[in-house]
């Protein structure tokens, strides 16, 4: 596997699992990261259900065959053509797998990590994401702040300049192409591409009038959204270690489907799952000491009422709520987990409505627009000269989906195909 600059990727254990529990189901279940491991788990604790087993691991593998991101000897451009155009309902194949709930709820998991519920779901996303873990898990020598580091000192080595905090608030055009950018207090940067990567339905606004068709506008705008999460932030009293075992431990509800699409559904209805500090041989790989997050399945109905506060103005009924699910969300995990995690302390906590504000995520979505059944994410390439889209609410959603956007992204500008052969060459 690449990684920027060097740093070093770390497989995890070939004991690396993610836990699956339920509150009424005896045995924890281990979601190996490996399609054979994971597999021979599910049969020996579902033998009954074989054959459908073994159907739901064969169709992700067939799927994901045709897929040249996780087959570079495949050419890009065909694909990328045809992407998504014949999705299949993810519920509807779960229909001819299995009758079993819990065995439902543990294949259907992945669509935690892109927030679509159960019966929105394309089966072709579901392997995309699914196959990613069934392959193997990597963890990277200082996290997701080492990749950062990376791109930001290339960037330097290339004498790129970097702006933060810096919100873009036009797109200039002339002669019918993008002619530059205007910048949040009255700066401005002339250039003549552009790729926006925040959510698609804030770029409308951002070009003049006329630019794009009304058709093409109402589109972005109403693009549905995936769902949120609530999330506590906190420290442990017993190191949480993740590099052999136990990587995510999830609880699962007992009833319904696994991602609900109703926003009524309680809290104690929702999955959530903990995860803890990437730690080999004393080396701590990805987080702080102790450090551990806790998530679980939000909706931007939670905090709805709440929409015309901002940070730092919010109304006390708010921080009640936030403090109440979060109270929740922890003494779930300690009735749960405590004989690992042991006591845990919140340091901070986010809503939907903190992911609305921090993140710039309409609806709080934790993964940008829903690609799911019915619904045509847009292109990378848009209408106007010089103006691109890229990031997790164009191809595919996730770190991974987002990377990929923007490879994506690149490659309509330089040539997908010359960039993707040189991507070749990285491995
Ligand atoms: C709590 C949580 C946990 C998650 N866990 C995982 C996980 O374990 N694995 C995983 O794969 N994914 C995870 N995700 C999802 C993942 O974070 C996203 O899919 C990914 O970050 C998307 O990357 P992006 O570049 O498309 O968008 P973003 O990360 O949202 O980046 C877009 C950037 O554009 C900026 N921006 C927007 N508009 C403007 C503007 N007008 N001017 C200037 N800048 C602008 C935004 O501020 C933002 O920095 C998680 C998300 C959340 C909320």
């Amino acid at each position: 596997m690449w990684c920027p600059d060097g740093n070093s990727d770390h497989p995890l254990s070939a004991e690396g699992y993610d836990q699956f529990e339920f509150a009424r189901l005896g045995n924890p279940v281990r979601g190996y990261f490996s399609y054979g491991r994971f597999e021979a788990e599910l049969i020996s604790c579902f033998p009954d259900e074989k054959q459908g087993i073994q159907k739901y691991f064969a169709t992700v593998r067939d799927i994901c065959a045709d897929v040249p991101f996780y087959n570079t000897c495949l050419p890009l451009t065909p694909f990328l053509r045809g992407y998504k155009s014949r999705p299949r309902s993810l519920a509807t194949f779960l229909d001819t797998v299995t009758e079993n709930r819990y065995l439902r709820a543990i294949l259907a998991a992945p669509a935690f990590l892109y927030g679509v519920p159960i019966e929105l779901a394309s089966l072709e996303i579901h392997a995309l994401v699914a196959h990613g873990y069934y392959s193997g898990a990597y963890t990277i020598s200082g996290g997701g702040q080492a990749i950062v580091d990376a791109f930001v000192n290339r960037l330097k080595t290339q004498e790129g300049e970097m702006y933060s905090s810096s919100e873009v608030t036009g797109i200039r055009v002339k002669g019918g192409k993008v002619c530059g950018v205007d910048i949040s207090g009255g700066g401005h940067i002339e250039c003549d591409q552009v790729i926006f990567t925040g959510h698609p339905a804030h770029v409308i606004d951002m070009v003049p009038p006329g630019v794009f068709r009304p058709a093409y506008s109402t589109r972005l705008r109403e693009l549905r959204n995936s769902l949120s999460m609530f999330a506590v932030f906190g420290q442990s009293s017993r190191p949480v270690e993740l590099a052999d075992g136990p990587l995510n431990y999830y609880l699962l509800p007992d009833e319904n489907e696994v991602i609900p699409k109703s926003s009524l559904t309680p809290p104690h209805f929702r999955p959530m799952m903990m995860t803890g500090t990437a730690v080999r041989k004393g080396e701590i790989l990805q987080g702080r000491e102790n450090g551990i997050i806790l998530l679980r399945l939000g909706y931007w109905d939670d905090v709805a009422g709440f929409a015309k506060s901002s940070p730092g103005n919010r109304p006390s009924a708010y921080e009640d709520l936030k403090e109440n699910v979060a109270r929740d969300m922890v003494s779930s995990a300690q009735r749960r987990w405590g004989d690992i995690c042991g006591e845990i302390k919140p340091s901070a906590i986010g809503t939907p409505l903190t992911f609305r504000d921090e993140l710039a995520a309409p609806d709080g979505c934790a993964y940008g627009a829903m690609h799911c059944l019915d619904q045509f994410n847009p292109d990378v390439r848009t209408r106007l000269p010089g103006l691109y889209l890229s990031g997790q609410s164009t191809l595919m959603t996730g770190v991974v989906g987002a990377s990929i956007s923007g490879l994506v992204g690149a490659g309509e500008i330089l040539g997908l195909e010359s960039l993707w052969e040189e991507v070749k060459t990285w491995q």
